[in-house]
């Protein structure tokens, strides 16, 4: 019953979202879209208005520069020497990452931890050779890296890392970069824009036609193309998901999202998170953290963060949660349940 329905809401979705290209050629405004290849995933930036062109071009010009800055499979990044020769100085731009990681790392109880390359490689999710890692390697790993362990001098921005100790900005670049891009375009004058960045989604404003922009949460089955479609305007949808990037053996799929508790891929309970926050750097981060925490755990953050951002969370069980924020956003064919803060 649940999978005819699905199939059933994935048609809706793709008329509702048909229906959207449509009203975008009759705005009458100039449309401008480029695909590229960058941060290890396919971008399609789509920019309306007057300047549209220029604007994506130097839209490209930025995600390549921010690419070769903080990729850590980049030998040349600055992520990538300061891994190398464990001390240097941080660039304005990996302070500011820097410091909203630890941030992060700090009110999640280190549930987002930019530390985890090393986990990361020991799983092969770095160069794709996937393949388990030895209990005992990861027991040591977890135990010696820590983002805790790493030195920070705010006055001058020096860092230092431990032996052990690599960091690796993967879980927030592209949120961040969606935020500097939606900066820099709206400098250029530009109104609108839909930049899907790999599945992180900023937007600027409204679509031209001054209505909401209607975004589809993907569902991690791909029963139904969409869990939701949520109508949001100039922010950021930025989801984690156990389907985004995994290896399967012995039929258990191991995934991306790292328990820097275990050093194995998150378990507890949750398919899919996806927050909605101004803030891109912070939505990317989250979603990641609270596909960390799990469902409860998940639901408690969101509870004490709840001015800061919203969320739709897609459990093991096929439940679908939605933060009361959004539950007037929202458009689904599948059953939902509103969490709200409680008084
Ligand atoms: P995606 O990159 O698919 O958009 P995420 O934003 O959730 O998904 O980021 C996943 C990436 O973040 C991983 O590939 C890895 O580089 C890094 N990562 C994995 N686990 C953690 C964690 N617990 N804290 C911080 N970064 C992590
Ligand atoms: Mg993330």
């Amino acid at each position: 019953m649940k999978t005819v329905r699905q199939l059933l809401f994935g048609l809706l979705c793709v008329v509702l979202l048909t229906g959207c290209e449509i009203q975008k050629e009759q705005s009458g405004q100039e449309t401008w879209s480029r695909e590229v290849f960058a941060m290890d995933t396919y971008m399609k930036l789509t920019v309306y208005g007057a300047n549209a062109e220029n604007a994506v071009d130097a839209a490209i010009l930025e995600i390549q520069r921010l690419e070769n800055l903080l990729s850590a499979a980049d030998p040349e990044s600055e992520v990538s020497v300061l891994n190398r020769e464990k001390k240097g100085v941080l660039s304005e731009e990996s302070t500011y990452l820097w410091e909203k990681s630890w941030e992060v790392y700090l009110e999640t109880q280190g549930k987002f931890d930019v530390t985890i390359y090393p986990v990361m490689k020991a799983w092969g999710f770095v160069g794709e050779e996937f393949h388990i890692p030895e209990e005992g390697l990861l027991n040591q790993l977890t135990n010696e890296v820590n983002a805790s362990l790493v030195e920070w001098n705010k006055e001058n921005s020096e860092i230092s890392l431990p032996d052990r100790v690599e960091l690796d900005f993967g879980a927030i670049a592209k949120g961040y970069t969606g935020a500097r891009l939606a900066e820099q375009l709206k400098k250029q004058g530009i109104k609108s824009a839909l930049l899907n960045l790999g599945g992180n989604i900023q937007l600027v404003g409204n679509k031209p036609d001054d209505s909401p922009f209607r975004i589809g949460v993907k569902d991690p089955d791909g029963t139904a193309e969409y869990l939701c479609v949520l109508s949001v305007a100039d922010t950021a949808v930025v989801t984690s998901g156990d389907y985004e990037r995994y290896f399967e053996q012995d039929g258990v799929r191991y995934h991306h999202i790292i328990d820097p508790d275990t050093g194995y891929p998150a378990d507890k309970g949750l398919r899919s998170v996806t927050i909605v926050c101004r803030d891109g750097t912070l939505a990317d981060a989250y979603s990641t953290a609270l596909f960390v925490m799990g469902t409860e755990e998940a639901i408690r953050f969101w509870e004490s963060h709840s001015k800061q951002f919203d969320a739709v969370l897609y459990t093991e069980d096929g439940r679908l949660l939605v933060t009361e924020g959004l539950q007037d956003l929202l458009a689904t064919a599948l059953d939902y349940e509103v969490l709200r803060v409680k008084e």
